[in-house]
């Protein structure tokens, strides 16, 4: 076994798959994922709690130094508690997705992120890993999908939560949310340049986790 630190960006838009393979990854090489995504669920689900408006700026800040954002054990910790499926909500997707384009949330999870991949190995997923968090990433990965079968994906994983939505509703909202992290200003969604493209809409969740694995495992 090898010392020697790995660092592997996976960016995509929404519901691309990103996370389920990240997860699959680090239990194969050993190392810890770091799902940012879910960082800025935690720091919408404040906003969402505390009634916050994204338009006054004084009182983000203020919510902001007092939001403590940790990862532990495949949780997201907010203040120290475990938040589970209570960041996963459509609404809670729709809050990370207006408030990431803050550049006070932005600039507080991003260097939180970067802190997180000087320590130790491991592979990170989102929208700016590549291009923003972990420019420097020995292995930089792009995952896209059609939006359809990426709606069909995240209706499915909803339902089995027991939530109550429509096949158009998760379409429409996942459309949204690609128009909003592509075209913000800041850190929008972008494929690093040196980042290998995988299209997963005719590829299992195992297959496209085998290419990043047997990638990984051959460059080290
Ligand atoms: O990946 P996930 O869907 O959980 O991310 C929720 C939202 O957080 C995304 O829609 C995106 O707006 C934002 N995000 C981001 N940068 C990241 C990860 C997520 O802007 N690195």
């Amino acid at each position: 076994m090898t010392k020697e630190i790995i660092r592997i960006a996976v960016d995509g838009p929404s519901g691309a798959g990103k996370s389920t393979i990240a997860k699959k990854v680090a239990a194969g090489l050993g190392i810890d994922y770091i799902d940012t995504g879910a960082m800025y669920r935690a720091v919408a689900y404040r906003l969402l709690r505390d009634r916050v408006e994204l338009t006054d700026e004084s009182a983000v800040e203020k919510l902001l130094a007092d939001t403590d954002v940790d990862l532990a054990m495949g949780e997201v910790l907010l203040n120290g508690e475990a938040l589970g499926d209570k960041i996963r909500t459509p609404e809670v997707s729709k809050m990370a997705s207006a408030c990431s384009a803050l550049p006070a949330v932005r600039e507080k999870l991003v260097q939180l992120q970067k802190k997180m991949g000087r320590e130790k190995s491991v592979i990170m997923d989102g929208r700016d890993i590549g291009t923003n968090v972990l420019t420097d990433a020995e292995f930089k990965f792009f995952l896209t999908a059609s939006t359809h079968e990426r709606a069909v994906r995240r209706y499915k994983e909803l339902k089995e939560k027991g939530q109550d939505v429509t096949l158009e509703q998760v379409e429409r909202d996942i459309e949204e949310r690609d128009r909003n992290d592509s075209t913000r200003e800041l850190n929008p969604l972008r494929k690093a340049k040196d980042a290998v493209e995988i299209d997963s809409t005719r590829l299992s969740i195992e297959e496209v986790a085998d290419v990043i694995l047997n990638a990984v495992t051959k460059g080290r």
